[in-house]
């Protein structure tokens, strides 16, 4: 199933390569978090429903209340999906590039793999890519001194999975 949804996304990412925007826009924002080539090579899609693959395969692996839930964002290897009410939403952004770094420090299957088996066993608010993704968006907001994000999740990673 893993390849499959790994086409899917790259398909998808395709499908919208005309609507992708750069993340250099945040660069003023996101000083000291994520660096500015980070950004630049980032992108996201403002979309009216999130693309999401609904395979049998999902629900049979019992991942259907996931995809079938309603969220404001998506992020697929460089590049998320935010719904249009919140495309202007900072935290949002913030959160998804979060996702960016695990994607790309994981790597598409392991990040996939390790997705999926989180939302299996802890469910979506207590899978620690998510937690992660969370815990980082409220010290953002907090306003505290900025994080270099890519160091942290590595980190992260690092010790929960021992890479
Ligand atoms: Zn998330």
């Amino acid at each position: 199933m893993l390849p499959k949804i790994e086409r899917w996304i790259d398909q998808t990412i395709l499908d919208f390569k005309d609507k992708r925007h750069s993340c250099d826009q945040f660069s003023s924002e996101f000083d000291g978090y994520y660096t500015k080539d980070f950004l630049f090579k980032s992108h996201f899609v403002v979309v009216d429903e999130i693309p999401k693959p609904t395979f049998p395969e999902l629900y049979q692996a019992g991942l259907g209340d996931f995809v079938d839930m309603e969220v404001a964002g998506i992020t697929y290897k460089d590049t998320y999906f935010v719904m249009a009410p919140y495309a202007m939403d900072l935290s949002l952004h913030f959160h998804e590039l979060v996702h960016v770094h695990q994607w790309a420090l994981l790597g598409p299957e392991v990040f996939i793999q390790r997705y999926i088996t989180e939302i299996q066993t802890y469910g979506y608010n207590s899978a620690p890519l998510e937690v992660m993704a969370y815990s980082l968006q409220d010290q953002f907001m907090e306003r505290t001194s900025p994080i270099d994000v890519s160091k942290y999740v590595q980190g992260e990673i690092e010790e929960a999975y021992r890479l």
